[in-house]
């Protein structure tokens, strides 16, 4: 009698150990779809402007998550060379966001690494100004014209929206709840960048009030419009403000000009009486503070908006100190 309360005793152990890893199991299962593990989209953005823009376009989206290629003091692009890291983290992603216009260098690399990622180029259909320094070609730094940045926005929510539209295209077998899923992510990212677009088209009024005053003051004066600058990317404003660059200082961000070149700049700066100088917060000082004692020019500082705090609003206020800092230069 007692060995068959054992044996009976044991049957119902197993039993219930089976119910118990079933319910686990099931509930993993379930877990995992809840998760949406599968609908989550990994986006990768190529350096800092175009971070920015992307975090904009998918906040409060928690299926689609945003990873910088670089770190927000990694400034612009030039001469980029993807590390190992680099190349791990765009073969995890679904999409890559990129700038253009050269500004990432090794695309073709990329392209041929990973022919499947989806490469979404916020510069298509913009026409760039031509650079004056890396022996001419596109001058890539269009974000700092606030209207070429609009465009931006508009291609990078014309990319992620078509890259999710194609998913649902894929997976034909989608439910119910898995296409209303998708349509109120297309409807977040639309009015997200509904929302972004309409701060940056105040920005970029505000803007075009102060280049035009700068046009205006710079003709009236009769004074020199000519300026020096660090880095092709003051270009977009200095062009619409009526301004011509006299010199682009062609300078790395680690190696310091020579006495050599530094003696050639404060040369052109004298002979032709440029007063303004441009420089980012990214470069030397030594440069500025040399030129300044030994030339009539004022050297101000531009934000070219590629280095920052990781936050949604910081290209919007890099541009908005940019006016104070046209404003000081010219106005004042
Ligand atoms: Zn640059």
């Amino acid at each position: 009698m007692k060995k068959k309360l054992i044996i009976l005793a044991g049957i119902m152990a197993i039993m219930i150990l089976v119910v118990f890893a079933t319910a686990y199991y099931n509930n993993r299962n379930y877990k995992r779809v809840s998760n949406n593990e599968e609908k989550s989209i990994s986006v990768v953005a190529s350096f800092y402007p175009t971070y920015v823009l992307a975090i904009n376009l998918t906040d409060g989206i928690s299926d689609i998550e945003v990873d910088g290629l670089t770190d927000f003091s990694g400034g612009c692009l030039h001469d980029y060379q993807l590390t190992a890291n680099d190349m791990r983290l765009l073969s995890n992603a679904d999409v890559f966001i990129i700038n253009g216009g050269g500004m990432e260098e090794y695309l073709a690399n990329v392209i041929d690494s990973y022919p499947h990622l989806k490469i979404i180029n916020l510069s298509e259909g913009i026409t760039m100004l031509e650079s004056q320094v890396h022996h001419g070609g596109d001058n890539p730094h269009v974000w700092l014209d606030p209207h070429l940045y609009m465009l931006q926005i508009e291609n990078a929510r014309e990319g992620l929206v078509n890259y999710i539209q194609e998913r649902v295209n894929v997976n034909k077998d989608n439910t119910n709840n898995e296409s209303d899923y998708n349509k109120e992510v297309i409807e977040q990212l639309n009015s997200n960048a509904d929302a972004y677009l309409e701060e940056v088209a105040a920005l970029a009024d505000d803007m075009n009030i102060m280049l035009d005053r700068v046009e205006d003051l710079v003709q009236n004066k009769n004074i020199s419009n000519k300026v020096v600058v660090f880095h092709d990317s003051f270009a977009y404003l200095s062009n619409k403000a009526g301004l011509e660059v006299a010199y682009t200082i062609e300078i790395d961000e680690d190696t310091p000009l020579s006495a050599g070149e530094v003696a050639e700049v404060v040369d052109v700066i004298r002979q032709e009486n440029i007063l303004y100088l441009f420089t980012e917060e990214q470069y030397d000082d030594t440069i500025s503070d040399r030129i300044m004692d030994e030339t009539e020019a004022q050297v101000y500082v531009i934000d070219s908006a590629v280095t920052g705090d990781g936050t949604k609003d910081s290209y919007l206020k890099a541009m908005r100190r940019n006016i104070e800092t046209l404003k000081k230069a010219f106005v004042e």
